[in-house]
């Protein structure tokens, strides 16, 4: 994800404006909307679609996670925010990832797939945390602690999207948890 913020910040995201002046495409208009040309701002915030769906998001994450408060500005949402925590920056980055893929498979905005893909960010968070260095855990659960809410359950991962594969990182956070109390 992070080549996507590389490319924003640099201003050489593939956005329909820019591939048409490439002469890669004939239509500059929006993706989404097709109403505007497609620039890198009206891309991430100033068409109505996408800024509703952003919206729709800030909404879901304000109203699960207790005392979080934050306003999305345009700014904030192309560039990040220092003042952000890493769950909020981490999200808002996935956010633009999932909008500009939807653009480019031609999908449609949904806020259940995208609830999906912070769910799956959350658990590959914690198993890298996990697996990768014990220690690691108590940063993880210092740092997304608010946020671990939003994680999927265990009824919830037997539905879940990418369910054969996160049973069996899930199964395996849960044996290192269990190895790391023994052991401490
Ligand atoms: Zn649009």
């Amino acid at each position: 994800m992070r080549w996507l913020q590389y490319r924003i910040n640099h201003r050489i995201l593939g956005t329909n404006t820019l591939l048409k002046k490439m002469n890669i495409r004939d239509n500059e208009n929006c993706s989404f909307c097709n109403n505007f040309p497609e620039t890198l701002c009206y891309l991430f915030w100033d068409c109505n679609i996408v800024k509703h769906f952003v919206m729709e998001v800030h909404q879901w994450l304000m109203s699960s996670i207790p005392y979080l408060n934050f306003e999305l500005s345009k700014k904030t949402f192309l560039f990040g925010c220092p003042q952000l925590n890493i769950p909020c920056n981490d999200i808002i980055l996935l956010l633009k990832y999932y909008i500009y893929r939807c653009k480019l498979m031609g999908g449609f905005l949904n806020l259940n797939a995208f609830q999906n893909h912070v769910k799956s960010l959350i658990v590959t968070e914690q198993f890298v945390a996990t697996c990768i260095q014990l220690v690691k855990l108590d940063t993880f659960t210092k740092v997304w602690q608010d946020f671990i809410r939003l994680r999927v359950n265990c009824f919830e991962l037997l539905f879940f999207p990418y369910a054969t594969f996160q049973i069996q990182y899930m199964l395996k956070i849960n044996l290192l948890v269990l190895c790391h109390k023994i052991r401490s």
